[in-house]
């Protein structure tokens, strides 16, 4: 049997930990404000990259409730739209899944403004080349 696509299950935030903090600013300049909040940073292409770039790994994922990842590389091509459209409308409002695949979504992003206007966020964490994945948030 294959895998279940969406059974994988992601962090949605990430902390600082003060007891590791240096304050050595390397996280400020690659996602500037990510200490204004430090107990709840969201999980976005850059305060990723500021995780990585952390030298002490004062940068933590968060405990909480996961993000839900849907990997569609292994979903029949016709399958993939109405999984993701399903998985979008199961979302409550201020929550959001991760989408992983193997070329840009573009379309897809098309297809939810089309369909769910102003419901839609959309931000892209990794873009490509060989793996493209993306927050998919609703917002009401
Ligand atoms: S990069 Fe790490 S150690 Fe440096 S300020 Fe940010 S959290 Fe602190």
């Amino acid at each position: 049997m294959p895998p279940d696509p969406t059974s994988a299950l992601r962090p949605t935030a990430m902390r600082v930990d003060p007891e590791a903090c240096i304050e050595c600013g390397i996280c400020e300049e690659i996602a500037p404000g990510i200490g204004a909040a430090p107990e709840h940073v969201p999980v976005t292409r850059q305060t990723l990259e500021a995780m990585a770039a952390c030298p002490t790994g004062a940068l933590r994922w968060s405990e909480g409730e996961p993000m839900k990842q849907i990997d569609v590389r292994t979903i029949r091509p016709r399958d993939r739209h109405p999984l993701l459209f399903q998985a979008f409308d199961d979302l409550e409002a201020g929550q959001a899944f991760e989408l992983v695949n193997d070329h840009d979504p573009k379309p897809l992003y098309y297809q939810f403004q089309a369909e769910r206007p102003g419901l839609l966020e959309w931000e892209y964490l990794e873009q490509g080349p060989e793996t493209w994945r993306v927050r998919i948030g609703k917002t009401a």
